[in-house]
């Protein structure tokens, strides 16, 4: 579709060809180890079927999301390739894992039995990855009782273990003690395997954070998120690899008038000029998923030029000050993205909302039509 003819005045445009570069950037970085992108929340916000599907041509081995449905979706959209469900799974979900062939994360006896039994059932093998918690305290079983589900995990002859993993839960951060910390409790456990004389399934540990911070983290599988899409994960990071953004969000100006000295702009007349302002109305709101806390915070580039949001943002419409700077209906609005030597970044937003990165993107929700390029 061509952004201008896009119904609305306002669209998401994501680069595939950005996301196949920073997927390309992370391999050589990793060495050896496969790349498993993670394409949960929409891919981030970027369109899970586009990305995923792309990714795939691209040469990815496996993809990796957190629920169920989503991986239902990307196998009804014909990607064939492995995927990985994050997320705990409920007992009633287990036939529909073993249905379309995904790789489900078992983190107690219990549910490796029922696993095996529902594999059974339909005369198959169902593949699992073991997770173990080493100190997010999300799901998991703990480091300090993992060997029990190791052991176990060997006499289901309907499951297959096919990796075993973990997740950091500050590996974005400066200080890296924590993640180490992590990292070496992961190691330990998996001792078990060499211990036995077992083959070790697939290692796993690494986010976007340990990709960038954590070399030794690798291990024989990374799975970046937010990198792929051309954020870093937090401001303090390591950036070792290059990354391209891949979403800009563009709308319109929809509405210019010259505005009154004291006269009040948009609900509960938080913003006033002493002076006689212009104003640009764009039609883009909290239900489309720009936050609300952009209010009298947040900026856009018109014409090359960074203009402040002035009063609270509306359900599906903002207004931008250009004091004497000059602008037409039709002009373009850009909320993400550059515009000439200017440029938002995902992150700037994040900073002006109070938030991070990765809920800007995931924000941004199906009422802004994506645009691919
Ligand atoms: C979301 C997620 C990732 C990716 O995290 P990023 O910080 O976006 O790289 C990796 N692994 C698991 C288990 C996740 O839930």
């Amino acid at each position: 579709m061509n952004p201008a003819d896009a119904i609305r005045p306002a669209h998401v445009e994501v680069s595939l060809g950005a996301i196949a570069q920073n997927y390309d950037a992370i391999r050589a970085h990793v060495g050896t180890a496969q790349v498993m992108p993670v394409v949960k929340a929409n891919a981030y916000g970027h369109g899970i079927v586009e990305v995923a599907r792309h990714l795939m041509n691209h040469g990815a081995p496996c993809l990796g999301v957190a629920l169920l449905e989503e991986a239902i979706v990307l196998r009804q959209a014909g990607i064939s390739i492995p995927i990985l469900v994050f997320g705990g799974v409920a007992t009633r979900q287990i036939p529909q894992f073993i249905q379309h062939g995904l790789m489900m994360a078992a983190s107690s006896v219990d549910k490796l039995r029922q696993i095996d039994e529902a594999a059974a059932a339909v005369k198959t093998k169902a593949c699992v990855h073991l997770k173990i918690d080493t100190g997010m305290e999300r799901i998991g079983v703990h480091w300090y009782s993992a060997e029990k589900l190791l052991e176990a995990s060997l006499q289901f002859s309907n499951v297959e273990v096919a990796g075993i993993y973990s997740h950091f839960a500050c590996s974005d951060d400066s200080d890296l003690s924590a993640a180490r910390e992590q990292l070496s409790r992961f190691l330990e456990v998996l001792e078990f395997y060499p211990k036995h004389g077992l083959q070790t399934p697939l290692r796993h540990i690494a986010n976007s954070g340990g990709v960038l911070q954590l070399p030794e983290s690798h291990l024989d599988l990374v799975r970046p998120g937010i990198m792929l899409y051309g954020v870093y994960p937090s401001k303090d990071v390591l950036r070792p690899v290059q990354l391209t953004p891949a979403l800009s969000w563009k709308s319109q100006v929809v509405f210019f008038k010259v505005v009154q000295p004291g006269s009040p702009i948009s609900y509960g007349g938080t913003w006033s000029s002493d002076h006689q302002v212009r104003v640009v109305t764009v039609p883009v709101g909290y239900g489309d998923g720009y936050f609300r806390a952009l209010s009298n915070r947040g900026s856009v580039l018109i014409r090359g030029q960074r203009h402040p949001i002035v009063g609270r943002v509306c359900m599906d419409q903002f207004m931008v000050n250009l004091e004497w700077g000059t602008a037409y209906n039709g002009d373009t609005v850009t909320l993400i993205g550059s515009d000439s030597s200017e440029s938002i970044t995902a992150q700037d937003v994040a900073d002006a909302a109070g938030t991070i990165a990765y809920e800007v993107l995931t924000n941004i929700n199906t009422r802004v039509p994506r645009v691919y390029v």
